[in-house]
């Protein structure tokens, strides 16, 4: 048997044309907020990409520019600029931040309402008590993945592997509240293999190329991938492989979200999804 490959790219083209009906039906402008600071270069590639996306389905995107010496009290203001401007909805910042400022507290300066990411603490507690809260993308972007194979997930076993505060912890928490039998494991965890053979669904975020292997999955299994790695592949070249063993473990699961193309994309559609949901609620 060969595994179901979940195809983020497509699944995340249906949220976004989702998103388009929505945002006509609304007649009201949806806008995001995006602060950039300093000039890495991939944080760059990935804001005029965003602009791109953000265009294609009629969301107005604004990028903030700080300088490369911008300070905690530069990138501070500008959040608190955009907090109290009642025009502003979604407010998101490109990491990274320039060496000694403290991402967390940066973080937890964006209003909860307007903080599309999911990254201020009070959203991600909001999580736990199930209140409506805009929710961490990639949690939510893996979950979303997990129920698009129609699994059960009350009573099912799902083991989380890898428990950061904004990939696996909030994953795990969208589990058990859909009644989930939900194990959270981390790089302490004695006998990873036992614990992920007996799942229903496995959720990999470790972090670690190839962690996931074929004898660790149970027949059947739905699997996500969530890391993001790269190696060097076998020409030589660098390549973004997951923590899953993906071609053997394609033998044996019954679902599998591949790299890239699976958790990626998807978590890209929930950053609109919840800046959509910020500008209209
Ligand atoms: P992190 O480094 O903050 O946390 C890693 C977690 O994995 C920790 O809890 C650690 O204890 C655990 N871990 C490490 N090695 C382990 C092992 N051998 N066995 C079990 N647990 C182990 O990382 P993060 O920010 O949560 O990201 C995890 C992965 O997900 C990374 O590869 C990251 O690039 C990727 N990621 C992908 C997306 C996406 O959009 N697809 C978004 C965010 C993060």
């Amino acid at each position: 048997m060969s595994a179901v490959v979940i195809d983020g790219k497509a699944l995340s083209a249906a949220v976004r044309e989702r998103l388009v009906a929505r945002i006509k039906q609304a007649n009201r402008p949806v806008r995001l907020d995006a602060v950039l600071t300093g000039n890495d270069r991939a944080a760059g590639i990935y804001a005029e990409n965003q602009a791109k996306t953000c265009a294609a389905i009629g969301i107005d995107y604004r990028l903030h520019r700080l300088a490369d010496g911008a300070g905690y009290d530069d990138i501070a203001g500008r959040v608190l600029l955009l907090n109290t401007d009642e025009d502003v909805r979604a407010i998101m910042m490109h990491l990274p931040l320039p060496a000694g400022i403290d991402v967390e507290r940066v973080q937890s300066l964006i209003a909860p309402e307007k903080d599309v990411e999911g990254v201020n603490p009070a959203n991600i507690g909001n999580v736990v008590y199930g209140r409506r809260s805009l929710v961490p993308c990639t949690a939510l972007a893996a979950v979303e993945m997990i129920e698009s194979t129609g699994v059960t997930l009350r009573g099912a076993r799902c083991v989380i592997v890898g428990a950061s505060n904004i990939v696996g912890k909030p994953i795990a928490v969208l589990l058990m509240r859909a009644e989930a039998t939900v194990i959270s494991t981390n790089k302490f965890t004695v006998d990873l293999p036992s614990l992920t053979r007996s799942a229903d669904v496995v959720v990999a975020a470790a972090g670690v190329a190839g962690l996931i292997t074929r004898s660790m999955v149970k027949p059947g299994a739905v699997v996500i991938d969530v890391g993001i790695n790269r190696v060097v592949g076998p020409d030589g070249k660098s390549m973004t492989v997951g923590d899953v063993a993906h071609e053997e473990v394609r033998e044996i699961a019954g679902f599998l979200s591949p790299v890239p193309g699976g958790v990626g994309p998807m978590t890209v559609a929930m950053l609109l999804r919840n800046t959509v949901d910020a500008a209209l609620r």
